[in-house]
């Protein structure tokens, strides 16, 4: 073989390849339903297997797929398989792993406008159009790795807006002690966002919540107060819309009037729950939403695209150039003077991936109305997955109309509550047939079953039902 053709491999080969990864896709799409959910975890078996190959003694090409495809098959959780009730990881759609197949091989770079106008162009389209969705008459934003990337981006922008100074001089040139609020129930992502920025964890104030899991608002006002009084400075409050452990919506609404009182950016994580907003029926869930400062989205999440779909948005036309803009020598300067953006004067990434294409194919197929109709059974399966559970001994304990769905067992047993969910959660997973979690409400520990994928039918709610009761039968005849 010709050294290039090692990389490019020979026609021949390259055809083989393709066939045989469009095979290996099908075949997972159409059986991962009757595999096992969950993986046995054995460091050990793994790289064993990695040992059986040697980058000093290539294999064919096909070899070497089917090496990688039997590794995914028996060692990953498989977040695509009906009966994943999981943490938001749903099963990808078809029209986006067709475009990440695209984009892998047009590979357009979209750090400047310039060198892929087309690409830049869609993602643009795709932030006014999700943008408007949230109730932005124009939205400015950027796509991002994830809602980490579109957090830490809100946590920058609302600093770069209060205190500009610190572009240049960071936070120490400040006089002030910036603080920022969220509820205790908000992603942990913000306190690795407060670390990044050079803030650290003590600028974030964790906001009691109620009995309903939701920021306690008057809590937050005081704090606010207290604050101000100390002389620190509060900058920004981050309501979740949705959050990880419970699907709790925090008061949208009131924290707005709060934030605008007391002239504070107003970011909202809506990673999850955001995508509510495209259902006109359950638009009031996030009610207000539209006087964000900044909003956080994952298409990667309830948008069912393979993962990395991250959003920020804002109605704020200027503010990502004013904290990200910046010029060199070397980036190419043929959109300058264009009605153009470039992406690495408004975000943190510089060689930047396609990520909007997934969004916009799988958009361009299912259309508004698809995805409403996927949103609206996901949220049936969760109201039947709650009556089921009633039903059958066990007690939803989270108030949320999203599906997300925290319970306990009905009756207290004769044994630890942490010990008893820990149990139920394994016997569950080593079962094989579902994949559930656990969390903590108000400190006590419950168990947490999420719709998140869009395949989830009312037999797969019953097969759940079935797999509880037996690992609760299992859990108390090892106990007594
Ligand atoms: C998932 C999630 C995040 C983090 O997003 P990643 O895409 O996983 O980085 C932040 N906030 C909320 C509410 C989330 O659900």
């Amino acid at each position: 073989m010709k050294n290039s053709e090692l990389l490019d491999l020979p026609n021949k080969n390259r055809i083989d390849v393709w066939n045989h990864i469009i095979a290996t896709i099908e075949s997972y799409i159409t059986t991962v339903h009757h595999s096992r959910v969950t993986p046995e975890l054995d460091p050990d078996k793994i790289r064993n297997y990695l040992r059986s190959i040697d980058f000093n003694d290539p294999i064919t090409s096909r070899d070497a797929i089917d090496f990688v495809v039997k590794g995914l098959w028996d060692h990953q959780v498989h977040t695509p398989h009906p009966r994943y009730f999981g943490l938001f990881n749903p099963c990808p759609t078809t029209m986006g792993i067709a475009a990440d197949t695209l984009v892998a091989t047009f590979n357009p770079q979209l750090a400047a406008w310039s060198h892929s106008p087309f690409a830049n162009e869609i993602e643009q389209h795709l932030i006014r159009k999700i943008g408007q969705q949230f109730g932005y008459d124009r939205a400015e934003g950027m796509f991002t790795s994830g809602g980490t990337e579109a957090n830490l981006t809100a946590l920058l922008t609302a600093l770069t807006y209060h205190f500009p100074e610190i572009l240049k001089k960071g936070i120490r040139g400040l006089t002030t002690q910036p603080i920022f609020y969220s509820s205790f129930e908000s992603h942990h992502s913000l306190i690795r966002a407060a670390r990044t920025c050079g803030l650290g964890s003590d600028a974030i104030r964790l906001i009691p919540v109620n009995q309903s899991q939701q920021m306690d608002i008057v809590f937050l006002r005081n704090q606010i107060k207290k604050d101000k009084e100390a002389n620190f400075s509060p900058f920004l409050v981050v309501a979740t819309a949705g959050t990880t452990n419970a699907g709790i919506v925090d008061p949208i609404k009131k924290i707005a009037d709060i934030t605008k009182d007391e002239n504070i950016w107003y970011h909202v994580d809506a990673a999850w729950g955001g995508a509510a907003v495209f259902v006109p029926e359950f638009r009031y869930i996030l009610e207000g939403i539209e006087r964000a400062d900044s909003i956080t989205f994952d298409a990667h999440k309830w948008l069912s695209v393979p993962m990395g779909a991250g959003i920020y948005l804002t109605p704020h036309s200027d503010i990502l150039y004013r904290t990200f803009g910046m010029s060199t020598d070397y980036m190419p300067t043929e959109g300058i003077g264009l009605d153009v953006k470039d992406p690495y004067m408004h975000s943190f990434q510089w060689s930047r991936r396609f990520i909007g294409l997934k969004v916009f194919l799988s958009l361009l197929v299912a259309g508004w109305e698809g995805y409403q109709a996927v949103i609206k059974h996901q949220v049936e399966m969760g109201n039947f997955l709650r009556q089921k559970l009633e039903e059958t001994g066990w007690r939803v304990v989270n108030k949320t109309n999203l599906p997300v769905v925290c319970f306990i067992n009905e009756k207290q047993l004769q044994m630890n509550k942490t010990l008893f969910i820990k149990k139920l959660v394994g016997a569950v997973l080593s079962s094989g047939q579902a994949w559930i979690s656990s969390t903590k409400l108000n400190k006590e520990p419950v168990l947490r079953v999420c719709i998140t994928n869009y395949r989830t039918t009312k037999e797969d709610v019953l097969v759940l039902i079935d797999i509880l009761d037996n690992a609760r039968a299992k859990v108390k005849r090892e106990n007594f």
